[in-house]
This record gives C-alpha cells, structure tokens and sequence, in this order.
C-alpha cells in the first residue's frame, strides 16, 4: 500500500509531528489553512470515517482525546475539528484524519 500518512506513521516521509502515542499521532498539515492546522490520525490504517468498523470505536475515542490534548497543550480555546469523508467532500488522502484547526475566525456552515 502507498499511504503517505503510514509513511509519515513510520518514518518514512518526513512530518513535523507534534504528538504522539501507541496509536495516535498529529502532525503539522503541510498547506496549513489556519494559523494553527494540525492533523490527528490513528496509526492504523483506516481509509475514512465510513470504512471504520465497530471495533474501532476505543480507537476513535482516542483520536478525540488526542484532539483534546492537543487543544490544551497549544492553549486553543476555540477550535474547529473537521474530517473529509470521500472526493467530493474534499478529501485528498486516503488515511483517516481530522483536521484540527484554530486562529481564525470559520464560516458556518462550513464551505
Ligand atoms: P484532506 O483534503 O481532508 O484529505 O486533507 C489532507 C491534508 O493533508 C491536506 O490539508 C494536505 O495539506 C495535507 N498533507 C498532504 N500531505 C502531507 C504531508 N506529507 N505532511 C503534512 N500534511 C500533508
Ligand atoms: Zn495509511
């Protein structure tokens, strides 16, 4: 498989992570869109939201908990959370992620 967040999971492709854990991992988005723009991911290999399974459930949770971690550790009061699921919503990597995003003003509804 050519995933280049598996590659940035296990060092291949280089990344400015700024935490990690036995099954987490968020690095700096490389176009950031915010002052802030952080990428959460799980280290397994899930291709998006839709093709998660049941039991991935403690491994999302610990996605959302990195999420707050990450929100308290960069002192990011108010923040956006974001995943694309699929072409047409904007996804560009096939490698579940959440996009955590913050030192701006965001429309809502998002564009
Ligand atoms: P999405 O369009 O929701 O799939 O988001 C993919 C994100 O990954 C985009 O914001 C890209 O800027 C970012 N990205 C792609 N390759 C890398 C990389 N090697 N390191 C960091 N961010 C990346
Ligand atoms: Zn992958």
């Amino acid at each position: 498989m050519n995933c280049i967040f598996c590659g940035i999971v296990s060092g291949e492709v280089k990344s400015q992570i700024v935490y990690e854990n036995d099954d987490v991992v968020a690095f700096k988005d490389l176009n950031p869109q915010a002052p802030t723009h952080l990428l959460i991911i799980p280290k397994k290999h899930i291709s998006r939201l839709d093709e998660a399974q049941d039991g991935d459930a403690e491994l999302l949770g610990k996605v959302l908990l990195a999420a707050r971690d990450l929100a308290k550790k960069f002192d990011l009061k108010d923040f956006r959370l974001v995943t694309n699921n699929g072409k047409g919503a904007g996804q560009t990597v096939d490698h579940l992620h959440f996009h955590l995003m913050a030192g701006r003003r965001f429309l809502w509804p998002a564009g």
